[in-house]
């Protein structure tokens, strides 16, 4: 087993004349036998990175140790580690059986020794009954089951995943998503996995590591990630209907600290809770960007203290919630209601917001206050 560590490891594409900084000097440190996920919007780098790891690219600076040894210099396949990908890369004319033994062939281990790990992975993954088929008789489901188990076979210290999902369907994606989180628990290997899908993310990672522009933006547990966003970006980027963000200005009032929404004659007036609000409150207040996720907000009646009066605009049963969309006149946003509770467009709608759950950010700079 072997933890991956990450120092200033930088890649810049050189492609006639222009330059693309896909890595953009990060720091990171996986440790042995975590599952951490590299998620973020496509183009961010997440793929450059895990190549790097696998020495699949060349290196523009920096270093890459696997298992405290550097191998900047180690070709991939003495890396110790096994790398699965978005297309699954099966051999077509090769049986799954045949596919599943290739790697071990070509490293000239034992017969016996390549039967016997080919048999338990097939026995892992449940492929036992498709030995014998080739890919073309296979389905998608199991397309990935037998790239995942080409990985396993090969027993490596370090798995890598790119978007090893992205071709299933949403029900399958979701059942095979939990499998490999029972792969992960009953092999204890190192795992980084690279996901665009933040549903993949916070569900799968021990920890998750947000990239934006080549950069790392925050790294951490993914309920802390979702709870303290240290960036707008990373607010904005996980949850799904994503968090709310009203433009505004934040003053002492006489109860403590007063957020007025701008850019309407009838913007709302919130009043965030908390330490961060009372300290950005004080000496004069400041503008500040508020965010506030959806399940945070509650429908409730005219007269209730605090309610704020808001336009309905829509309202999207999902079966199980109620997806309220409401706007203020500035600003649209978005309410996680009860099943039932589905306004009308065009009504008027009240609504009261939980002070102990805003998140206040630096308009600017996107840093939390
Ligand atoms: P992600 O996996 O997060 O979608 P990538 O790591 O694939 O992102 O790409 C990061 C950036 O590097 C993108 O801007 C992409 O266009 C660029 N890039 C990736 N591979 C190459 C390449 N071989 N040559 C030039 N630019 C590349
Ligand atoms: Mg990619």
């Amino acid at each position: 087993m072997a933890d991956v560590v990450l120092e200033n490891l930088e890649k810049v594409y050189r492609d006639r004349g222009t330059e693309v900084r896909a890595v953009d000097r990060i720091n990171l440190s996986v440790k042995d036998g975590e599952f951490l996920v590299l998620v973020g919007p496509s183009g961010c780098g997440k793929s450059t990175t895990l190549r790097l790891i696998a020495g699949l690219e060349e290196i523009s600076s920096g270093t890459v140790s696997i298992g405290g040894r550097r191998v900047n210099e180690v070709p991939p396949k003495d890396r110790d580690i096994a790398m699965v990908f978005q297309n699954y890369a099966l051999y077509p004319h090769l049986t799954v059986r045949e596919n599943l033994a290739f790697g071990l062939r070509l490293r000239k281990l034992p017969r016996e020794e390549i039967d016997r790990r080919v048999k338990e992975a097939a026995a892992m993954l449940g492929l036992d009954a498709l030995l014998d088929r080739r890919p073309k008789a296979l389905s998608g489901g199991q397309r990935q089951r037998v790239a995942v188990g080409r990985a396993v076979v090969r027993q490596p210290s370090v798995f890598l995943f790119d978007e090893p999902l992205s071709n299933l369907d949403a029900r399958l994606r979701a059942g095979t998503r939990a499998e490999l989180i029972r792969l992960h628990a009953r092999l204890g290997a190192t795992m980084v996995y690279v996901t665009h899908d933040q549903v993949e993310a916070m569900t799968m990672g021990d920890r998750i590591c947000v990239m934006q522009d080549g950069r790392i933006v925050q790294v951490d547990e993914p309920i802390a990630l979702y709870e303290r966003p240290r960036h707008v970006f990373v607010a904005g980027f996980l949850g799904s209907p994503p968090m709310n963000f009203f433009r505004g200005t934040l003053t002492e009032g006489e109860g403590g600290p007063v957020f007025r929404e701008a850019g309407s004659m009838n913007g709302i007036e919130l009043r965030p809770d908390g330490e961060a609000a009372r300290k950005a409150a004080a000496g004069g207040g400041r503008e500040v960007l508020l965010g506030i996720r959806p399940e945070h907000i509650r429908l409730c009646g005219e007269g209730e203290a605090g309610a704020s009066s808001v336009d309905v605009e829509l309202s999207e049963p999902m079966g199980a919630e109620t997806h309220v969309h409401l706007g203020t006149g500035a600003t649209k946003f978005i309410v996680r209601a009860g099943p039932a509770d589905r306004p009308a467009a065009g009504q008027k709608a009240h609504v009261v917001f939980d002070a102990a759950r805003m998140h206040l950010f630096d308009p600017a700079s996107g840093e939390a206050l």
